[in-house]
């Protein structure tokens, strides 16, 4: 393990924020504040990496209690396979774009995360898609939402991005451009994982319960569902010649219905990069939209000139928490500082430097043993 993989093991292990600067140490979301006062000093200053990838695979109810040993495993292997994905394209001199976009594919493939195979299901049963990938450098974004047949959303927003003078596309006018361009779409059939079709289900139950007219969108309307875990997928990443990307990629929340949209693919909300921060965020779409959570954190390192850190500390431990927000983001700036911080339970996530250490972490709670 490198000097700087320390801290950013710690900080994955505490479970919220942390930073690797020449100053840099670590915090967890319960310790660190949001005046200006620096976090504890328990860690050594260490190294900034001049490059790497953090992702996540969704905040939420994440508990040892939830979380059977097998699915664990299988969850860390995922994320792993990830990281190493996103950490050959950088390591190779690819772009934070390509690191992002190999990274993502891996956890859209994977049926353990809501996203591509795998993701949740609407309230008609079926699956919708959303998807979002910006370039920090150029601020070109690419965005698609309410994809029903492709199997990788984020590839087609990225063709969005670089392939037509657009940002977003939805529904079937975004599956029509990805039939034009040789997109692979697969029968939505695809996408079923017995899993959801069950977390659906006990949604549905539960909004039977409240015996809601069937005309009427239901008073306690929850599109969360009983099962409170998100599960969204996202990467960012700084590259070799210092170029930041995001992306997001989605299948929602459970029981949405009448065509809803969360924050993933809306530039801004959960997804943002500039020249100087990049952010993916996931947790209740619609907290993230009317906050404005990813760009909130980026504008507030460019106009405050905090630290990475402290902005998306500030946004997801305070503003979204007093506003009932659930969730957390993943965030890079480009002096390679990560900051992870979430509010909920749990948020899957980790991290790579140049070390190609791949670093994961699930729950909140101290898990060095598991951390690998
Ligand atoms: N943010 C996503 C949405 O609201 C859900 C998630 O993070 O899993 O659509």
């Amino acid at each position: 393990m490198s000097a700087a993989s320390v801290p950013l093991r710690r900080a994955l292990v505490v479970g919220a924020v942390m930073l690797l600067s020449p100053m840099g140490c670590a915090s967890s979301a319960g310790v660190a504040r949001a005046d200006s006062e620096q976090p504890t000093s328990r860690d050594a200053p260490a190294p900034r990496p001049k490059w790497g990838l953090v992702i996540h695979g969704g905040a939420g109810v994440i508990s040892r209690e939830n979380l059977s040993p097998e699915r664990e495993a299988e969850v860390r292997a995922a994320l792993t396979q990830s990281l190493q994905a996103g950490h050959a394209v950088l390591a190779g001199g690819g772009s934070a774009l390509d690191a992002v976009s190999a990274a993502v594919r891996i956890l859209e493939d994977s049926p353990h995360f809501n996203a591509g195979k795998g993701a949740v299901f609407t309230h008609d049963g079926v699956n919708e898609l959303d998807a979002a990938i910006m370039d920090g450098t150029t601020r070109k974004a690419g965005a698609v939402a309410g994809v029903r047949r492709v199997r990788n959303p984020l590839s087609l927003a990225r063709l969005v991005m670089e392939q037509s003078p657009h940002v977003m596309m939805v529904g079937e006018g975004a599956e029509a451009f990805a039939k034009s361009r040789g997109v692979e779409l697969v029968d939505p059939k695809y996408f079923y994982t017995e899993d959801r079709w069950q977390g659906l289900q006990r949604a549905l139950e539960k909004e039977r319960a409240r015996q809601q007219p069937a005309s009427s969108l239901p008073a306690g309307y929850d599109p969360v569902s009983g099962d409170h875990k998100f599960g969204t997928v996202g990467a960012v990443a700084l590259d070799q010649k210092g170029a930041l990307a995001a992306a997001t990629s989605t299948g929602g929340m459970t029981n949405k219905r009448y065509g809803r949209v969360g924050d993933a693919p809306i530039i801004g909300a959960g997804t943002f990069a500039d020249a100087r921060c990049a952010v993916s965020a996931t947790g209740h779409g619609e907290f993230f939209i009317r906050y404005a959570v990813a760009h909130d954190i980026c504008a507030r390192v460019e106009y405050q000139n905090v630290p990475l850190w402290q902005a998306a500390d500030v946004v997801i431990n305070d503003v979204l928490v007093k506003a009932g927000g659930e969730g957390g983001v993943i965030a890079m700036d480009r002096d390679g500082n990560v900051a992870m911080p979430f509010n909920s339970a749990g948020m899957y996530r980790g991290y790579v430097g140049e070390d190609g250490e791949p670093v994961v972490a699930i729950f909140r709670e101290a898990e060095a043993a598991g951390a690998k």
